[in-house]
């Protein structure tokens, strides 16, 4: 019997992708974890139904999370807090750049570190790096103590219900602001605008950082697997600027190999369509 995979991103219009294998599932403490294999994307891991990642489009997302704020922020990056991004793709692409110094992986769920250890290598492979340190803690409570801290902090969460639903509220980013230092930047993954429920959650989302950060700006990237394929990010700060401070020379210098991100198309991420713009004035 043929195995599909199915999430629908509105009560009529879905994803579906024809399995080869399940290679793994487990319901653990806090979601039903799943690793399925296919043709078109490779394995593919998804939390309780939803897609989180595929080896095929991983790179877009994880490549903008990273290279957007350190292209801006550059060797002030010495320190950084990760919340959730326990696949570990984000640190992967962070342990790029030498000058890092510590990273803080703070996931709520250590299985979902483990699953991918084992069977997403190639996105979990720097999760061992002696920079990173792994605190299986629930974000929402872990920043509440935290001052002054982190140069960059990225919020690589689930969706705004179930175990991400806090990592999307005023609190918590009233909180990210007080950890940042002066200098820092927060990159949160900002969910799709297009399909109207959607939108709503991204709306609640900029009206609670506008709230928070001085600050506050949407990129966008083409991301195949999520809904709509249309993903928005948020860089918020004290006043640094994502294009004005961006620093494109001494990151082209770095060398860096990547497959999406580049300092070109960073400056246009931040140039968004008319009806995101309208979706966003009305926060
Ligand atoms: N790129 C993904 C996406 O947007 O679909 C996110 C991937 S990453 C696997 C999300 C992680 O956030 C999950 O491993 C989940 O366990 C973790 N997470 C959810 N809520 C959390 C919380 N309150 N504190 C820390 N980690 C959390």
């Amino acid at each position: 019997m043929q195995l599909t995979f199915t999430e629908m991103h509105t009560p009529t219009v879905g994803l579906q992708i024809q399995v080869d294998r399940q290679l793994y599932t487990e319901q653990s403490d806090f979601q039903r974890i799943d690793v399925f294999e296919c043709e078109e994307f490779g394995r593919f891991l998804t939390l309780d139904g939803y897609m989180m990642l595929t080896e095929r489009d991983e790179f877009i997302y994880h490549e903008m999370m990273v290279h957007v704020p350190m292209a801006v922020l550059g060797e002030k990056i010495k320190k950084v807090l990760v919340i959730g991004g326990g696949d570990g793709g984000c640190v992967r692409e962070l342990c790029r750049y030498q000058h890092i110094e510590h990273i803080d992986l703070v996931e709520i769920d250590e299985r979902v570190v483990a699953v991918c250890k084992e069977y997403l290598p190639g996105v979990a492979c720097s999760l061992d790096d002696p920079r990173v340190h792994i605190l299986y803690q629930d974000g929402l409570k872990y920043i509440r103590r935290i001052e002054d801290e982190y140069d960059l902090i990225i919020i690589d969460s689930t969706d705004p219900f179930g175990p991400g639903e806090g990592l999307f509220t005023m609190e918590f980013y009233g909180n990210c602001y007080k950890a940042l230092k002066e200098h820092g930047v927060l990159v949160n993954q900002h969910e799709s605008p297009f399909y109207k429920g959607d939108a709503l959650a991204c709306q609640r989302a900029h009206r609670n950082i506008v709230h928070s950060f001085e600050l506050s700006r949407l990129f966008q990237a083409h991301i195949p697997t999520y809904p709509s394929g249309h993903w928005l990010f948020g860089f918020s700060s004290r006043g640094v600027h994502p294009v004005r401070d961006l620093n494109p020379d001494w990151w082209n210098s770095l060398g860096l190999e990547t497959r999406y991100y580049n300092t070109n198309l960073h400056k246009g991420a931040f140039y968004l369509p008319n009806y995101v713009q309208k979706l966003l004035e009305k926060v």
